[in-house]
């Protein structure tokens, strides 16, 4: 199948970029092109213009502050997955990333198109959910930074506006007695998230002292498992206490947005979501201990 016909403009900053997309009202910006691609040549979307943003170098890599992760919108699955710094303080992040599709996707595939494209089955939104993320887009206005539930709004729909370019994420670093994990449901074919979980644990002595469980796959947006954050808090963190919490994980679901589809209907993965909220507060409990 072939794209629809557009014009096509690389930017060479993101100064450049903005300018463009102002110049050509109904164009698109055009990054690993994993996602767009497809999409234009299944004809669900037809721009008058790419704005292709995947040669500006300011929009890679990743670095720390010594508090603070920023990780450029350009950074590939690739090379999320293979940090040393993301492994030692959002080890969440690059276990989601070296799990995405199959490594053409994760080679080529960036986090900023991951989470601007906002499918309900991919990994990145949970996970960052989960790690608190702040998202970093620059507009007409300046730079703004939006936390998850701001930044994702529902199906395939984000806070980033049709001027706008999603810059990067930034993370805090996991503290002392900290870790995250993530456990997922994948599609046997594409690798998408069928279900996908991300916990960060804080634990003392065994205690459980802060807990963030956010789930994706199940609903159009990551959502907060509160009732599972909740059992957890306070407590003396068993094996058996961390399969009862995550039991409760379907007392945050609505069912009325729960997605079905031939591979796995809502009802089951509602069943079924507890076993992959274990398995990640699981690895994290075990990372932070
Ligand atoms: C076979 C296959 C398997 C996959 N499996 C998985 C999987 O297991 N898990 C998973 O999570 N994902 C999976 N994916 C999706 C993949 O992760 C995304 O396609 C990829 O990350 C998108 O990034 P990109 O750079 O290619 O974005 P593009 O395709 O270039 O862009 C995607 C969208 O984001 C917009 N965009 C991109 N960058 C920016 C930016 N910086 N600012 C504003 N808007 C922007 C574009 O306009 C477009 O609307 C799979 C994809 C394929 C093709």
């Amino acid at each position: 199948m072939f794209a629809p016909e557009f014009d096509y403009y690389r930017a060479g900053s993101v100064a450049e970029a903005r300018e463009l997309l102002d110049a050509h009202p109904d164009s698109t910006v055009l990054a690993g092109g994993h996602s767009l691609i497809p999409i234009l040549k299944l004809r669900l979307a037809a721009p008058a213009a790419l704005i292709d943003i995947g040669r500006i170098d300011a929009l890679r890599g990743i670095a720390s502050d010594g508090s603070t992760i920023r990780i450029g919108a350009l950074t590939t699955h690739a090379e999320i997955a293979a940090s040393d710094l993301l492994k030692g303080k959002a080890a969440a992040l690059p276990e989601a990333a070296g799990q995405i599709g199959d490594p053409a996707v994760r080679n080529r595939g960036t986090i900023g198109g991951n989470v601007a494209h906002a499918d309900p089955a991919s990994d990145l939104p949970a996970v960052l959910a989960c790690l608190g993320a702040a998202f970093v887009i620059e507009g007409a206005d300046g730079e703004r930074r939006v936390s998850a539930p701001d930044f994702f709004q529902g199906l395939m729909t984000t806070a980033v506006g049709e001027d706008e370019i999603l810059t990067g994420v930034e993370l805090s670093e996991a503290g002392d007695g900290e870790a995250s994990a993530y456990s997922k449901f994948a599609h046997p074919a594409s690798r998408y998230a069928v279900i996908g979980t991300a916990a960060k644990v804080g634990l003392s002595d065994g205690v459980c002292t802060s807990a963030r469980v956010v789930v994706g796959g199940l609903v159009p947006a990551p959502v907060r498992a509160g009732a599972v954050e909740q059992a957890l808090v306070g407590q003396a963190v068993t094996t058996e206490l961390i399969a009862e919490a995550s039991r409760k994980v379907g007392d945050s679901l609505d069912d009325d947005d729960l997605l079905g589809d031939v591979y796995a209907s809502a009802g089951y993965r509602k069943a079924s979501a507890h076993a992959w909220v274990r398995g990640a507060l699981s690895a994290a409990v075990a990372r932070a201990g």
